[in-house]
Formats: structure tokens, C-alpha cells, sequence
């Protein structure tokens, strides 16, 4: 059997859906990245019966249980008793615990309640985890040869620091054997979750190589996992080419869609200006909630009626009326005018019915049209994403920036989004 690690967190808030188990989904994502999988994580509430019950259980599958909330000073806070009790032992004082206690609140100029104390006390036999952002002091322990418990604090910033300084080393001591996997990230757009599957699976990958996919609408993330030392390069290159750039805008795990596209703006020296309808603003947020943004955003006429349309960007009445506001003609001019108006070297415009009324039959919800001008030319598409508002509009500012992010890479304009199987004759 693998070495084995399990997580019991603790804590009412977990079970009634007022707060996410984020500290084990933490504790997953770098275990995966030493190759190793959680063994079981549990989610019980802060009663004794309960707590005892969920370690015993963890205690008897698992080289390591770490053990997250329940140690700060109130009632509801059982960890080190029931700790102490798994192991038939007493607490103790523990003087490093206590004075970090004293010095954490004389730091702040506070006065410290004798009830944290409580916070000090540590099953007879364990040792301290030291919690330098936090007042509980974690600890661990085991009967000699046997499985260990770690108990850390609930609070994520501090059980993400507990468990980075103190549980990960002793994981990494006790995990022999254990092949650190390495990543190459492939971050699409445009393209249906089924189809990147397809494509992927036509690259024959060697069994060395995991793939994953993770839908983070309307993104769809490919990771190829492979053990530190195999030469990935080849696979990587094959599915690199298979995606092709027109889907894949980045392999960086830590790029955003729109990160993606100012790093092309940035690099082509380009300034950028939207015209939004059914967006109503969402392009321009998107495009400014990333730092430095000011450097290639100038902003935006968010024009919602067609009122605004007509006096601030200047699309003539008579269009208006025989085409409507949702169409190529309209959002050309919007996309054109918007440049001219800002003096920027691209401008973008969308316009469509995000629902759920305002649907016709030649234009049913969910139907928009997006244009880009630039200095290469012009281009408009309709594109047609039924479903709720949100995803309408979301989906709609992901287009838009994504037909920027063509231009700016010398791509061509795809027939249609989502971009279907077909075109790429699989
Ligand atoms: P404290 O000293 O604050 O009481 P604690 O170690 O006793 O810390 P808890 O009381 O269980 O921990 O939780 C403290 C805070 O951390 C709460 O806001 C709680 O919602 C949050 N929290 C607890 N467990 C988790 C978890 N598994 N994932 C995310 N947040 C959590
Ligand atoms: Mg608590």
C-alpha cells in the first residue's frame, strides 16, 4: 500500500454550507504535485463522538491524519482533547505555546483573555507546530512506529503556512519512493470540452503521461503530468501542434484569459477601447482587473440603448432600423467608432440578446454579434450561446477578446464559436 495521508477537518460551518473545505482542496493540489493522492478527507462537526469516531477511522488507513480547526479557545474547540484522548493521554502546558501567546497579543497592545491559555495546552507526548500568523499552536504526534496526527489550525492562511513549514517536510521525509510529477499546462478557449479530448487522445501520449481536463467555463484546461526525467518534450509538441495557438491562449498555469491578452497587446505597443451593449461594461472590467492594465486600455462607451449608440458612436438611425442593434453592421461601426473616438489602435463592440426575453426567431436569446477593428482590418461574427444570462454575457466578453487576441497574433477569423469539430477534420 502507498503512503497514505487523510484529512479531518472539523467544523459545523463546514457541513451547513456556510463555508468550502478549501484547506483540504489545498493539501490535494500539492500532494498531486508530489504524486500523491489524498487518502480520505472527512468532514465532521465539532462534537466529541463525532471527532474521536472520524480519527479512529483515518488513524487506521493512513501514514499521516492532519487534523484542520477545533484548536482555539472556546467551547467548540475539542481537537487537542480529543487528540489526547485517541492516545490516552493528559494535556500539558506547553511554555513555547503560552509565550507565544503572551508575546502575540503584547504585540498588538491587547490585553489576552486567561481563556486563551486554553490554546497552550498540548497532549503530553506531542510536539508543537509552531503558527506564526495565528494564536493556536498546532502539534503532532504518534506512538512510536505508528501513524501521525497533525493538528493544525483551521483559519486558511495559517493552515496553509502549518502545513507548507511543518507537515509538507515530513511528508516528503516519510513518502520514499514517491515520483515527483511534473506539468505542462494547456489553457483553451473555443473550443468544446469533448472536442479537446479527442484532440488530445489523437496525440498519442505514452502511459507515463496523465492528462486531466478541467472545465473553468467557458476555459477548458488540459495538464499533461508526467514523472520528473521523462522527456516530454515531443508529446507536449503534439499536442502543442494538435490544439493549435488558435485554441490554446497560454500555457502558463498561472495566466488568465485575459492576461493572455495584454501580454500580446503590451508586446505589439497596442492600446485597446470597447463599445459594450449586452456586456454592459463586463469587457472593460475584465480587461482592467489585472494590474497594468492602464497601459493598454483606454475604456469604454458602455452604449445599452440605442439612443447612446446613435449620438455617442455615431451609428446612423437608418442602420438601426433595418438591421437592429444586434448585428454586423452595428457592431462594425461601434467597433470603428470607438477606435477612432479613443484614438486606440483596436477597438471591439458587442451586441446581443443575453435573455431570457427579447428573443425573436431570427434572433433567439443568446444570439450576438462581436466586431474588432484594427490596424489589419475588420471583422464581425454572429455567434449563438444559449443559456442563462450570465453565462450569455460572459461567454460573449470571452469572444470578443478573443478575436483581439487573433488579430494581435496574426490568426484568422474562426466561421463560428464554439469553434466545431469539423473544421478541424477529426
Ligand atoms: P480559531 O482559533 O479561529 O478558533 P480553529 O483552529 O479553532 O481557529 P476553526 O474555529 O475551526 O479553527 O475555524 C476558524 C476559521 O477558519 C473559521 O472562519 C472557519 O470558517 C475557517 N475554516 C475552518 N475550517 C476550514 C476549512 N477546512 N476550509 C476553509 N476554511 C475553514
Ligand atoms: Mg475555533
Amino acid at each position: 500500500m502507498s503512503f497514505s495521508v487523510s484529512i479531518l477537518a472539523t467544523g459545523s460551518e463546514l457541513l451547513d454550507g456556510r463555508v468550502v473545505d478549501t484547506n483540504s482542496n489545498y493539501v490535494a493540489q500539492i500532494l498531486s504535485e508530489l504524486g500523491l493522492k489524498l487518502r480520505r478527507v472527512l468532514v465532521v462537526d465539532d462534537d466529541e463522538s463525532e471527532l474521536l469516531i472520524g480519527l479512529r477511522q483515518l488513524m487506521d488507513v493512513s501514514d499521516i491524519v492532519i487534523t484542520s480547526g477545533g484548536l482555539g479557545p472556546t467551547t467548540d474547540d475539542l481537537t487537542r482533547d480529543i487528540v489526547s484522548k485517541f492516545f490516552g493521554v493528559g494535556l500539558y502546558e506547553e511554555p513555547a505555546g503560552r509565550r507565544h501567546l503572551e508575546e502575540f497579543y503584547a504585540k498588538r497592545g491587547r490585553l489576552m483573555d486567561e481563556s486563551n491559555l486554553k490554546q497552550a495546552l498540548l497532549p503530553v507526548g506531542s510536539t508543537m507546530i509552531p503558527n506564526e500568523l495565528g494564536t493556536a499552536p498546532g502539534f503532532s504526534m504518534s506512538n512510536a512506529g505508528g501513524p501521525v496526527v497533525c493538528s493544525l489550525s483551521g483559519v486558511p492562511r495559517e493552515f496553509k503556512k502549518m502545513f507548507n513549514d511543518s507537515v509538507l517536510p515530513l511528508i516528503k521525509a516519510r513518502a520514499t519512493g514517491v515520483t515527483e510529477l511534473r506539468r505542462v499546462n494547456f489553457k483553451t478557449f473555443g473550443v468544446p470540452e469533448s472536442v479537446v479530448g479527442k484532440i488530445v487522445q489523437s496525440c498519442d501520449v505514452p502511459s507515463e503521461v496523465t492528462v486531466s481536463y478541467r472545465a473553468a467555463f467557458p476555459e477548458v484546461h488540459v495538464v499533461l503530468k508526467y514523472p520528473a526525467g521523462f522527456a516530454i518534450e515531443d508529446v507536449a509538441a503534439r499536442v502543442r501542434k494538435n490544439l493549435g495557438l488558435d485554441v490554446v491562449f497560454s500555457e502558463d498555469a498561472k495566466a488568465s484569459f485575459s492576461s493572455a491578452v495584454q501580454d500580446l497587446l503590451l508586446k505589439e505597443g497596442a492600446t485597446v477601447a470597447t463599445a459594450e451593449s449586452c456586456t454592459g461594461g463586463m469587457i472593460g472590467a475584465t480587461i482592467t482587473s489585472l494590474p497594468g492594465s492602464s497601459a493598454v486600455y483606454k475604456g469604454s462607451v458602455v452604449s445599452y440603448s440605442n439612443s447612446i449608440k446613435e449620438r455617442i458612436l455615431s451609428v446612423p438611425s437608418d442602420i438601426l432600423a433595418s438591421h437592429g442593434a444586434v448585428s454586423a453592421e452595428v457592431v462594425t461601426i461601434m467597433a470603428r467608432r470607438v477606435r477612432e473616438l479613443m484614438g486606440t489602435t483596436y477597438g471591439i463592440a458587442v451586441s446581443g440578446v443575453a435573455g431570457p426575453d427579447g428573443g425573436t426567431s431570427e434572433k433567439p436569446v443568446g444570439t450576438f454579434f462581436v466586431a474588432v477593428s484594427g490596424p489589419t482590418g475588420e471583422w464581425s461574427l454572429r455567434c449563438l450561446y444559449p443559456g442563462e444570462r450570465h453565462i450569455v454575457r460572459n461567454y460573449a466578453t470571452y469572444v470578443s477578446l478573443d478575436l483581439l487576441r487573433r488579430q494581435l497574433s496574426g490568426l484568422q477569423l474562426p466561421e463560428s464559436y464554439p469553434i466545431l469539430a469539423s473544421v478541424r477534420d477529426l
